[in-house]
């Protein structure tokens, strides 16, 4: 079967199409760059303007013609309200008009299968990191469980944020990676980790007070940096430790960084366990989502349009894994 994916939670219009094999026919990004943050009716504006030439860019680079096209997924929640409604209309009216089943799936557990498909991993520890979600995951009884998250803020808002402040333009993320390689004194900030759990508002406030009394911007980078990462990489290692598992598994926007891979690369290794990231498909894009919809219709799961309204806090494990036995 062939599944066709429409990803618009926030920034990113992706139409991705895969195979029940999980070849990758077609990959179409149109990103959204706001000059501050993220403006939740311009992003959606910005889908609706995108989305119509991303469906034809993706018919075309995967050479099928919609009537191809075995099943319409898209991006249902968690994300901001009126993307997800622009999303949803369009993938209604694509069902509705092709007659083509149709398929709402969570973004965040499109990111893990992802993941899993593009690595080979069975049952990893997954860190999911991105603009608004941070957590650390295990499935366990048909739930993707989330062993520790952010209790405010995810970590690629706290790099945006940080950025926005500092005079960096959206997305902060990659170019507070590269000021963080030139930084070469260590300034502390605040590491809040309690429990299992993060928290991120902390650190962003002191960065932005130190940037503003006058510290060089690459050290506030690479403390800023280094700081978070640790976090992330302690949490992980808990968690990787107490419940013995043998990969991790890496993905969301922010696992693009290099630091962080080589963080987390480390500490698995010191652990005897595989470390894997989906380099091309950590940020948002359709193929995740067109191969979750594809994971979810093999295991018999079927939607009418009733069941298709969005969820802006649809949480990871609210869903029920179905598809891994
Ligand atoms: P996503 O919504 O999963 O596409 O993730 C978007 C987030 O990833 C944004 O907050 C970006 O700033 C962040 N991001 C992207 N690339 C990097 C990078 N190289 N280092 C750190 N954060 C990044
Ligand atoms: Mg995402």
């Amino acid at each position: 079967m062939i599944s066709l994916g429409i990803e618009g939670t926030a920034h990113t219009t992706g139409i991705g199409i895969i195979d029940s094999k999980g070849e990758v026919l077609a990959d179409v990004r149109s990103i959204y760059k706001p000059a501050a943050g993220i403006h939740p009716r311009e992003a959606a504006q910005f889908i609706s303007d995108h989305i119509r030439e991303a469906v034809d860019g993706a018919l075309d680079e995967s050479n099928l013609n919609i009537l191809d096209i075995d099943l319409i997924s898209f991006s249902q929640g968690p994300g901001m309200g009126p993307c997800l409604r622009t999303v949803a209309t369009a993938s209604r009216a694509l069902s509705l008009y092709y007659k083509i089943p149709i398929m709402g799936v969570n973004h965040c557990v499109a990111h893990i299968e992802i993941g899993k498909l593009m690595s080979g991993f069975s049952d990893p520890l997954i860190l999911y990191v991105s603009g608004g979600n941070t957590q650390i995951l295990k499935l366990k009884d048909s739930r993707y469980r989330i062993f520790g998250e952010t209790l405010d803020i995810g970590i690629g808002n706290m790099l945006d944020k940080f950025g926005r402040s500092v005079g960096l333009k959206h997305p902060a993320g990659p170019k507070i990676e590269e000021l963080a390689k030139k930084g070469k004194e260590y300034i502390e900030l605040p590491y809040v980790v309690k429990g299992t759990d993060l928290s991120f508002s902390g650190v962003l406030t002191a960065a932005i007070q130190k940037f503003k009394s006058d510290f060089n911007l690459e050290d506030v980078c690479f403390s800023l940096q280094e700081t978070s990462f640790s976090m992330l990489v302690e949490v992980t290692e808990r968690a990787l430790a107490h419940l013995k598992m043998k990969e991790v598994l890496l993905t969301g926007g922010v696992g693009n960084n290099k630091r962080l891979q080589d963080m987390l690369k480390l500490m698995a290794k010191e652990h005897g366990a595989k470390f894997q990231v989906p380099i091309n498909y950590c940020s948002d894009n359709g193929v995740m989502i067109a191969w979750l919809g594809i994971l979810m219709y093999n295991s018999k799961v079927r939607q009418e349009l009733k069941d298709t309204v969005i969820n802006q806090r649809f949480r990871t494990d609210d869903v029920e894994v179905v598809w891994v036995k």
